[in-house]
């Protein structure tokens, strides 16, 4: 491999081992990460402790650093926290309608979230209404209606009558005449919660049974998202949130808290005002987000796919006895090709600066090492001496189209292999630890 490349995967690479000192330093980013992202104190510190328990006894997995796959731990964990899967709307009612109420305060996001679940609904099939109930604030209705109008569905509302609960009836009524399958009520908020507005709440609920009702936080807030979330479920038992507002700078880590304080699944994300801009909620997403941590995740799960346990167990047998030949070499970069391209393997490691780093020409120098080792005998690869004889360097360089300086340079760079692995083998690099025995 290039220098280049070489000093890259060290850069990379850090400790191959998982030691007291070195889980600790990575648990204190956590501990940063959590907090920076709006996650809750006391829930950062008994996730933090969890992970501790967890991680004493896992084992390292060969090709992925410790530390990456301790952060994969930890990413599972978050996963886990938040609700592992996606959770989807409660199912229809009679098998006929999903009958979605939103509640929140004022300016979560209610009115555009009804519209943009509207708008996915529609596309999923759906025969849609809205039915705007927010009597609170004047032009609620007329930003709903028009928003209807924009996505093509169905809306309802009474426009000189403030008895939301009369508005909710009538609407439920020319859902049934036009059977509608899915129906989106937008409820009136408050800037903050008050008895009136759980109360009218209340009632909408009790007479529109509806399949979901849906509490619309704002993701921004952080902190006072978790209280509301807390108070709305007290009241009226919600059965998930949405999280919006998330296209901002903030990493979300106001969900964690949620889903610990109210148990209740977030099930969908609005990320920005497009009608568009909506996704469900899938907790591994939200986690690397978080964590902020790139995609070291899917990166380890690739290194796990492609890595045959046994083979690795092999591999490290004979570095350890110092046999590590050419036939190893080629293992070696199968596995990587296994793993995908070379650029999109290093694009994932977060940190990882490509810069000026050639990818390209790796990748291309990658090729002809493979090309020099495919046109060795089988006997000169697993005897790597056999080529210090020039005839046979030159039918190799001739047989695979390279120069005899490309051979030598491949066969130092075998030899400086084998001495890195004695190092292994002796104990400590500089950088590396120990090899994991
Ligand atoms: P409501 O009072 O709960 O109905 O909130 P609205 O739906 O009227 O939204 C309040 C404001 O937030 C509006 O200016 C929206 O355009 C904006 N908004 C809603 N959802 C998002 C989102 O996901 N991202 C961003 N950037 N803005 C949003
Ligand atoms: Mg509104």
């Amino acid at each position: 491999l290039s220098d280049k490349l070489k000093g890259l995967m060290k850069k990379v690479s850090g400790q191959s081992t998982l030691t007291e000192s070195n889980m600790q330093e990575v648990l204190r980013e956590v501990k940063l990460a959590l907090l920076e992202a709006d996650v809750n104190y006391k829930v950062t510190k008994d996730f933090v402790n969890r992970i501790k328990e967890k991680s004493l006894g896992s084992k390292v997995i060969m090709g992925v650093n410790a530390r990456q796959q301790f952060i994969k731990l930890i990413h599972d964990e978050l996963v886990e926290v938040l609700g592992g899967q996606n959770v989807s709307l409660n199912p229809k009612n009679n098998n006929k309608q999903n009958i979605i109420m939103l509640v929140g305060l004022q300016g979560a996001g209610k009115t555009t979230f009804a519209a943009k679940l509207s708008k996915l609904s529609k596309k999923e099939k759906e025969k849609v209404i809205l039915i705007g109930a927010d009597v609170y604030r004047p032009a609620a209705k007329r930003q709903l209606q028009v928003l209807s109008e924009q996505i093509g569905v169905e809306f309802f509302t009474i426009n000189d009558s403030n008895d939301a609960l009369l508005i909710v009836k009538k609407g439920l009524e020319k859902a049934s005449d036009i059977e509608a399958t899915t129906i989106v009520i937008d409820t009136a908020g408050r800037l903050h919660i008050d008895e009136t507005l759980m109360k009218e709440l209340e009632d909408i609920k009790a007479m529109a049974s509806p399949t979901d009702i849906l509490l619309v936080v704002d993701g921004m807030t952080g902190q006072d998202a978790v209280n509301v979330a807390k108070k709305f479920n007290e009241t009226l038992v919600i059965d998930g949130v949405v999280l919006t507002k998330l296209d901002g700078d903030t990493r979300g880590g106001a969900a964690l808290s949620i889903k610990e304080v109210s148990g209740k699944p977030i099930k969908y994300i609005s990320e920005g005002e497009k009608l568009d801009e909506i996704s469900k909620f899938y907790p591994d997403r939200l986690a690397s987000r978080i964590l902020g941590m790139g995609d070291v995740v899917s990166l380890v799960e690739r290194a796990k796919d492609a890595i045959d346990e046994k083979e690795a167990k092999l591999m490290e047998e004979k570095f350890r006895k110092n046999q590590f030949d050419f036939e190893d070499f080629l293992k070696q970069f199968k596995m990587i090709k296994r793993m995908g391209s070379l650029g999109g393997i290093l694009k994932l490691i977060p940190g990882v600066n490509l810069g000026d780093f050639d990818m390209a020409n790796a990748e291309k120098e990658m090729k002809k090492i493979e090309a020099i080792i495919y046109s060795m005998t089988l006997e000169e690869r697993r005897n790597p001496q056999l080529l210090k004889v020039f005839s046979r360097k030159n039918r190799i360089a001739k047989g695979s189209g390279v120069e005899v300086a490309d051979v030598n340079k491949l066969l130092k760079q075998h030899e400086n292999m084998k001495k890195m692995m004695k190092m292994f083998n002796s104990g400590n690099i500089p950088g590396f630890g120990k090899f994991p025995r």
